[in-house]
């Protein structure tokens, strides 16, 4: 689409915004439901899409995309008359008898740019709360998952329209373009480099814009924590859609004396979840998704050289798969002594299957280590002690995590979802999606029965003690 096709898309979804239709409630509800329906009906397409682009199983599919958007549609169904209920707050003494309301209203036309490693619920998801808060959309989604962009164009075309919701394919040229329009809102996913390209193109018009961004999620083990439990969670987690997961654990921080056990447990980990087949071998891991494409691949090839690699690591080209890997990063304290330089698996975001393993003597040289790099999206500690626990939460300032667990936060729609610094502004899911997508409107309701005199000039000493006096 050329520059000024995309002009006249924003136009008429402007023009289609101002006619006020997309503000009933009952619109949105009936929007929500016809994309309920359309999910359901592309499932099917869905699987073979991803089995395409990522060679998706049809049980991560479900789980991170079909699944997580249902939820949150249903949420969205049963709690949207309750969002959207004018908001009663306090009015100061001062002020009354005058009384106080916030008002959700939509922010018109909505931009929606998603990734390609949950490339279906990462379109949907953003889309659910433009949909809830009242605003149209324009959804770009990524070019690097042609199958299932091809199937977001044909669900969208087909159940709305293009008035309303759109949807609009390209790469960065075709973004660069769409960027270039004035939108009331803008809603990206993605790396925090192009984040900042997002941050730049929307400072333009002044529009709003949340950034959910990546970085290196730290998974922290405490000492005498259930060690195969922790290790279950987080390698899961790790490896699910070829650890190609903005929360993924990106390296591991472990006591100097749990090393050893670590390790094997994780193998033996490993070795339960692909239970058949040598652990060597490609066709072991046909469940597992592939990395997205070769430059993907090559990347993450390259972070493995000169890496001391303490287990797996085979590099399944053909398949564009690797056998999972943990990396011997040594002990957090060397860094801050320079005895060791970080190297680039160590300074990048990862976003495949491998996993640094670093140790510690001490927790306070963990947050030392942590907070020496950006702020993370995720963080997860396993550990039972209160000291540990507070001590980490207290001094490490990242988007959300989990205590004993990984990666499950994202699927609670009663936690804000979203990073902090360098791994995103702004939150969604559930309640908060809707919240995201609305301007909250400021109401103070007075009368004119009343009229307090002392607020008035000619300013006399006389009124500045009455003031002084009520606002002491
Ligand atoms: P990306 O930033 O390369 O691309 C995201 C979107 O931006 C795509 O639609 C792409 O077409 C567009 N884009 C790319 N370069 C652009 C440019 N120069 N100008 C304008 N638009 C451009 O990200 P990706 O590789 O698709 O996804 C991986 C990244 O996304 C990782 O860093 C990951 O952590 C992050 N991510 C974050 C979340 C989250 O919810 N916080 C979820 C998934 C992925």
């Amino acid at each position: 689409m050329s520059e000024q096709n995309y002009q006249k898309l924003v136009q008429r979804q402007r023009d289609y915004f101002n006619t006020g239709a997309t503000r009933s409630v009952q619109f949105r509800l009936d929007a929500l439901k016809k994309l309920k329906a359309a999910v359901i009906a592309y499932q099917t397409k869905g699987e073979v899409a991803l089995q395409k682009d990522l060679a998706k199983s049809e049980f991560e599919t479900y789980l991170g995309e079909w699944g997580v958007v249902l939820s949150e549609i249903n949420t969205h169904i049963k709690q949207l008359k309750k969002w959207t209920r004018r908001k009663r707050v306090k009015t100061p003494l001062f002020l009354r008898p005058s009384y106080s309301r916030i008002v959700y209203e939509p922010y018109g036309v909505s931009l929606i740019l998603a990734p390609w490693n949950y490339p279906f619920q990462l379109a949907i998801l953003p889309l659910i709360g433009a949909i809830s808060a009242g605003n149209t959309a324009i959804i770009k989604p990524s070019e690097l998952a042609p199958h299932t962009a091809k199937l977001l164009v044909d669900l969208v075309s087909e159940t709305f329209d293009e008035a309303y919701v759109a949807i609009v394919e390209g790469g960065i040229a075709e973004t660069t373009d769409l960027l270039k329009q004035r939108f009331d809102f803008i809603f990206f996913t993605g790396s925090t480099n192009v984040g900042r390209v997002i941050a730049r193109a929307a400072a333009e018009h002044l529009t709003p814009v949340v950034l959910e961004l990546g970085g290196k999620s730290p998974v922290i083990l405490d000492k005498d924590i259930a060690m195969k439990v922790a290790v279950r969670r987080l390698a899961m987690a790790k490896i699910s859609n070829c650890g190609q997961v903005c929360v993924a654990p990106d390296y591991v921080v472990v006591p100097q004396e749990s090393k050893a056990e670590f390790i094997e447990v994780f193998k033996t980990v490993v070795r339960e979840f692909f239970p058949t087949g040598s652990l060597d071998e490609a066709s072991t891991y046909q469940t597992m998704t592939r990395i997205i494409n070769q430059k993907n691949f090559k990347r993450l090839q390259s972070l493995l050289v000169g890496e001391n690699i303490l287990w797996g690591g085979k590099v399944f080209e053909a398949e564009l798969k690797f056998q999972p890997a943990l990396i011997d990063s040594g002990d957090v304290a060397d860094y801050f002594s320079n005895k060791r330089q970080k190297t680039a698996i160590l300074q990048e975001e990862i976003f495949g299957p491998f996993l640094p393993v670093l140790t510690y003597q001490n927790i306070s040289d963990v947050i030392q280590y942590v907070n020496a790099g950006e702020k993370p999206l995720a963080l997860y500690l396993f550990s039972d002690n209160a000291t540990v626990r507070n001590k980490v939460l207290q001094n490490i300032s990242f988007g959300g995590g989990c205590i004993n667990d990984s990666m499950v936060h994202i699927a609670n729609d009663y936690l804000p979802f979203g990073g902090v610094g360098e791994s995103g502004q702004g939150a969604y899911h559930g309640e908060t999606s809707f919240l995201t997508f609305s301007h909250a409107k400021s109401l103070l309701y007075s009368t004119t029965l009343f009229d307090l005199a002392v607020k008035y000039m000619p300013y006399t000493a006389k009124k500045l003690k009455f003031l002084k006096k009520l606002f002491k």
